[in-house]
């Protein structure tokens, strides 16, 4: 295959602090010979394992960059033992223009991997974390919020793997994370997902998503920061314990655990993020505009649990995501 287009300004190979970009060439309107110069810091001392924190994927997630952006200016080379990689937008054009998926190509970077060298603006930057960073990195925590259009119960997220040994590993990290919840998250489309390529590459994988809605709480930015120094700390990268804190398992068996409305209106929620909710009881309503005296749709829970995550906007269209549940272990 060929190299990618992708070249970093800094060496990961070297000691100390470096703070550049992985300058990827775009031709355009605007800059004849221009690059997009998505920003990335290294952090290395001496041997030791290596972490590649991310943020940024969706362009309209805050709590990632807002933390890694934090980290990368604090840490010193002189606390680290192996490696501590920072992408704190990695889907860089997205973040810009604060949406969810590119403005120059509507790539949805977590639906593009393995990506190619020789794609699109966005396949390429999937390309370089398939083939360049990805390899480097012993531990991935990819940071992930709703966006504008859902919002969740702040948790850290592992997948059930095939490799059990892998899956241990990563639940270990998810819960030094200590997000309030930490979920064992059911996919609803795991094919070209960030979190597929590191998985299937052996790597300890954590996401989360920790609010939503377009916007950071200060809350839920709290929960990143503290999430990922502990990461950092369980590694071994940084000195010092964990800091623990509740966390609240769940589980999502099977796909009844997401609600989809089959028409379009606007949303009544009748319970909000983290409260209960039996089976058959009603999660939300959702009510036509356009005349008065029609009832409205009622959606139901298919099984018990909590409300975990939830459709953002007031309006909805069929087909979307209304409601996460999820069922406390
Ligand atoms: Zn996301």
């Amino acid at each position: 295959m060929k190299p990618s287009p992708i070249t970093a300004t800094i060496d990961f190979e070297k000691d100390g602090v470096q703070h550049g970009f992985l300058k990827l060439p775009h031709s355009h309107d605007g800059s004849a010979w221009g690059s997009i110069m998505i920003p990335v810091a290294c952090i290395k001392q001496g041997v030791g394992p290596t972490a590649l924190l991310t943020g940024g994927n969706h362009g309209d997630e805050y709590e990632g960059p807002l933390a890694i952006l934090d980290l990368a200016s604090r840490l010193k080379a002189e606390e680290v033992s192996g490696r501590v990689i920072l992408v704190p937008g990695m889907n860089y054009p997205a973040v810009k223009a604060g949406t969810r998926t590119s403005p120059i190509d509507r790539g949805n970077l977590n639906r593009s991997f393995p990506g190619r060298p020789d794609g699109s603006v966005t396949e390429k930057i999937a390309d370089y974390f398939q083939r360049v960073l990805l390899p480097l990195a012993d531990l991935v925590c990819d940071v992930h919020s709703g966006g504008k259009t859902l919002d969740f119960v702040p948790f850290a997220a592992a997948h059930i793997l095939p490799d059990k040994a892998q899956q241990a590993r990563c639940v270990a990290a998810m819960e030094a994370f200590a997000a309030p919840y930490s979920m064992m998250l059911l996919e609803i489309d795991a094919v070209g997902m960030y979190d597929t390529a590191a998985e299937e590459m052996g790597k300890t994988f954590v996401s989360t998503e920790l609010g939503g809605g377009g916007t950071a709480r200060a809350a839920t930015v709290a929960i990143a920061r503290r999430g990922l120094k502990n990461l950092l700390v369980h590694a071994g990268i940084l000195e010092g314990e964990v800091e623990a804190a509740q966390s609240v398992k769940l589980d999502m068996p099977d796909g009844s655990c997401y609600i989809t409305s089959e028409v379009t209106g606007l949303l009544e929620m009748a319970l909000d993020l983290g409260e209960v909710v039996r089976k058959g009881e009603v999660v939300a309503r959702i009510r036509s505009f356009e005349r008065t005296g029609a009832a409205p749709v009622e959606l139901r829970a298919e099984c018990d649990g909590i409300l975990a995550g939830r459709h953002f906007p007031g309006l909805i269209s069929a087909g979307d995501t209304v409601a996460v549940i999820g069922v406390p272990v």
